[in-house]
């Protein structure tokens, strides 16, 4: 019974302790950032216009101009350009 116990207590610790904590991205409005998805229009580079819950995003090459949620952002970007 109290072995049990024990036991049972280590499995809720190491699953505690598992999954790493995710970090957020810091994107700020006028970062160009460089995706690892590439727009249609063969870009890569997008700046961006909003920040928020939805980011507003711009497309370097063609000028278009696209909301996208964090989540989606943050999975996508390859590199962050800051602007200078
Ligand atoms: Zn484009």
């Amino acid at each position: 019974m109290y072995n049990q116990r024990i036991i049972n207590t280590n499995k809720d610790a190491s699953r505690f302790c598992k999954g790493g904590i995710s970090v957020p991205l810091k994107l700020n409005v006028g970062d160009i950032v460089e995706l690892k998805k590439f727009h249609p229009c063969g870009g890569n580079q997008f700046t961006i216009m909003r920040a928020g819950m939805d980011f507003r995003i711009r497309c370097n090459t063609c000028g278009t101009q696209i909301w996208i949620n964090r989540p989606d952002l943050e999975k996508r970007v390859k590199k962050i350009i800051e602007k200078e």
